[in-house]
């Protein structure tokens, strides 16, 4: 009999991965194909499309992750922040079609799973995880449980009445309008002019360019005020700081943020606090979607 598996489906702004997963966070062929931003029933047949792809290989569930907040009652996926998409049943919709169990989460949830079970938080009974890129992600495992509601930690406010935020939010200063690679480009645009970005940012802080690092130090402050205000709320054992702009500039972020979570931290966290890189890169989206499968398969959800 061979081990068994789910099926994975990391829903993204810019695409759809899907991949069969193991238990351990192990995966063998993905898939990946854009993400149809003209309205659901595009959204549906690509999310079909994929696990039709991936069937043979006999899954035991499905794991959605998708960058909307979900009403845990109803199971809808309520909105999203960065796709036009509102009041979506994706989950009956799945198990319908295929008739398998059918795990649905948000994206930020997911990936916090991922880093807590198969990343750079295994063994952690509580957990901050945050994920910038785009937009600023995260999710939170408390008392050794993902907790399963809306965690949008990137909707923080940590600038009174600062830059509104991004996409359809319509908040000021929250983390996203601040420390996403959204913000880091802007930062590049202010320096180098229109065609400059976050990658360009992070290359020339890699050269030495100061006024580049102090940019990312900026950056890195936001983030660590909001690192000190969660650790206040949650004491949790780590924070994990990943995605593709935190993990790729965290060297230059790091400073920074841990000086601004410190300060804001209550004793005797304003020593210990501990905040680490992800380890499931590009990843953890997929692992995390799979790792929800599992949990519907086991019935935790
Ligand atoms: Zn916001």
């Amino acid at each position: 009999m061979p081990p068994e598996s789910v099926i994975g489906v990391d829903v993204g702004g810019t695409k759809i991965r899907a991949g069969t997963i193991a238990r351990d966070g192990s995966f063998g062929r993905v898939i990946d194909v854009e993400t149809p931003t003209d309205g659901p029933e595009p959204l549906f047949e690509a999310l079909f499309g994929v696990v039709e792809q991936l069937l043979a290989e006999g899954p035991a569930a499905i794991g959605i992750g998708i960058p909307m907040n979900i009403d845990r009652r109803t199971g809808i996926a309520l909105s999203a922040a960065n796709l036009p998409l509102v009041s979506l049943d994706v989950g009956a919709r799945v198990r319908d079609r295929f008739d398998l169990p059918v795990g649905l989460e948000n994206d930020g949830n997911a990936t916090a799973l991922a880093e807590w079970r198969c990343g750079a938080a295994r063994g952690a009974s509580d957990v901050v995880a945050l994920a910038l890129g785009t937009g600023v992600g995260g999710g939170l495992v408390l008392d050794g449980r993902l907790f399963r509601g809306w965690a949008e930690i990137g909707h923080l406010v940590v600038e009174a009445d600062g830059p509104r935020c991004q996409g359809n939010c319509h908040g000021h200063g929250h983390l996203e309008s601040l420390v996403s690679g959204e913000a880091a480009s802007r930062a590049a645009q202010e320096l180098w002019g229109a065609e400059a970005d976050a990658h360009r940012l992070v290359r020339e802080a890699e050269g030495g360019d100061a006024e580049a690092r102090a940019a990312l130090g900026r950056i890195g402050h936001f983030l660590g005020l909001a690192i000190g205000s969660l650790w206040n709320v949650f004491s949790p054992d780590v924070v994990v700081v990943g995605g593709g702009f935190g993990a790729g500039a965290w060297r230059f972020l790091e400073e920074s943020a841990l000086a601004a979570a410190r300060r804001e931290a209550l004793r005797p966290a304003d020593e210990s606090l501990r905040v680490v890189v992800a380890e499931l890169g590009d990843d953890a989206g997929l692992v995390g979607a799979g790792l929800v499968g599992f949990e519907a398969l086991d019935g935790m959800r």
